[in-house]
């Protein structure tokens, strides 16, 4: 009996939490749209919430100046100068170029509970977000290159 109540006391929490949690994309394609958008490596990180192997993604060890867009729907997400060398073989940011350029969401795949940081126009995944970052936030967003496209600051003219 008391078990019973403890399933429906805990499937009452999950479907609350899991309406605060979700958040509705502005931009949204089927899968097959995304699909033919991307290329597969993106596709498979950005949206079905991969991870692409550390040391091994086009932008960690990106040092120049600009921008970094989402790699769906183009949103600027971080800035060159909110870039840092985290030393984890991945992109990693102190913030978001925007407070809210970004949501988060639980993530409790893996035997883990992390962060997990979207795009807020699309629902991409990025990445996610840990409290061990430096200052000024102490936060360090850790995102994939194939989830982003980098505009230099001064693009050479066509
Ligand atoms: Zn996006």
């Amino acid at each position: 009996m008391r078990r019973e109540w403890t399933m429906v006391l805990l499937a009452a929490i999950g479907c609350r939490g899991e309406k605060i949690m979700s958040h509705k994309a502005e931009i949204s394609r089927s899968e097959e749209e995304w699909r033919s958008l991307l290329t597969p490596e993106q596709f498979r990180i950005a949206r079905k919430k991969g991870t692409e192997r550390a040391f091994t993604g086009a932008l960690w060890d990106n040092k120049k100046e600009g921008e970094y867009r989402c790699v769906c729907c183009d949103l600027p997400l971080f800035s060159s100068s909110a870039k840092y060398e985290s030393g984890t073989g991945w992109p990693s940011f102190f913030e978001p170029v925007s407070a809210d350029a970004v949501v988060t969401e639980n993530d409790s795949s893996l035997f883990m509970t992390r962060t997990e940081i979207l795009c807020r126009r699309c629902m991409a995944h990025l990445g996610h977000v840990f409290p061990d970052g430096p200052a000024p936030t102490g936060m360090r967003f850790c995102t994939n290159s194939a989830a982003l496209s980098f505009v230099p600051k001064e693009a050479p003219s066509p």
